[in-house]
């Protein structure tokens, strides 16, 4: 099985596991990691920090350095934007409501597109949804809705649920809870943690804000920028690298893995070991990286 060689470093900071919206659990993720040869992953589930003790174990046993991390959904006057926070502390108390919040707001927000694709004739019900979740922990999102319509047959694969039933311009949509995007900022600061925006320009999957938001951000104390990614394009990822020098951020490189719900694969886009050290040295939450 193909391993990091002592000495070398190979970063992936954004991976999310059946504790939100990945298929496998985070000790395969973690396996997963040590089979693509990665050094080092992130596990970053939306809105939870449910995987991270598990991800602990499979570190030691694996020999994956595990940064542990989050991925916040926030909302900038109805433009989704996503926040990876890295190392926060999972017992302060205000990231800790706020995440909770967020977790409930989906449920409810789920429940009610599972009704109105129903009320449409599609054979669905949140009993189905709740079949394709792992456990009482795991963060739901639209993707469990995909694997539903999976399951009974009604679409192939969770890229055609989205096509077909689940994006933001579809008559089923609904939104849930998510905070500012500013104010998510301060929030994984306060925590002691280190904000990176994912994705940021990711337009093909839907509305991204303007860079002018993106300097409010800065100005609130994000660390960096999440430029290398599948959904960028060059040009995109050159825009990337010049307004994170101007605004004095960081950049990453990520997979975005989510097992076999996406073509993402761990070790597709890296950061450097300069940068995963930046963040460590940021992080004053007492959350270290585990290193096996
Ligand atoms: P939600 O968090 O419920 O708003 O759902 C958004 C999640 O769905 C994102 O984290 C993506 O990983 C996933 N997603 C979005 N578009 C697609 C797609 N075309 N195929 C598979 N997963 C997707
Ligand atoms: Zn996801
Ligand atoms: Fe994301
Ligand atoms: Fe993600």
């Amino acid at each position: 099985m193909p391993r990091a060689y002592a000495g070398s470093a190979m970063i992936d900071l954004h991976a999310h596991s059946t504790a939100s919206d990945g298929t496998t659990s985070p000790t395969e993720v973690v396996a997963a990691a040590r089979d693509a040869g990665l050094s080092t992953v992130a596990l970053t589930d939306h809105d939870t920090t449910a995987g991270w003790d598990e991800a602990v174990g499979a570190s030691t046993a694996y020999g994956v350095a595990l940064v542990r991390g989050i991925e916040i959904s926030c909302s900038h006057r109805g433009t989704s934007i996503h926040l990876l926070g890295y190392l926060p502390d999972p017992a302060d108390e205000a990231l800790a409501e706020e995440l909770e919040h967020a977790r409930r707001s989906r449920v409810t927000r789920l429940q009610r597109m599972v009704e109105r694709m129903a009320a449409a004739g599609i054979p669905i019900s949140y009993a189905d949804v709740l079949g394709q979740v792992d456990g009482p922990e795991t963060t739901v999102g639209r993707p469990h809705i995909a694997d539903a319509l999976v399951a009974k047959g009604v679409v192939p694969d969770r890229s055609s649920a989205f096509a077909d039933y689940l994006s933001d311009r579809s008559p089923y949509f609904v939104s849930h809870y998510a905070p500012d995007p500013v104010a998510a900022v301060r929030l994984v600061r306060r925590a002691g943690g280190v904000p990176v925006m994912a994705h940021p320009f990711a337009s093909a999957r839907g509305r991204v804000v303007a860079d002018s938001v993106i300097a409010s951000m800065a100005g609130a104390g994000l660390g960096g920028l999440e430029v290398e990614h599948r959904d960028h394009t060059a040009q995109q990822r050159a825009h990337g690298h010049d307004l994170a020098r101007s605004l004095g951020l960081f950049t990453t490189g990520s997979s975005d893995f989510h097992g076999e719900g996406k073509l993402n694969r761990l070790g597709e886009y890296t950061t450097s070991l300069e940068v995963l050290a930046q963040i460590e040295a940021e992080a004053v939450s007492g959350i270290r990286v585990v290193r096996p």
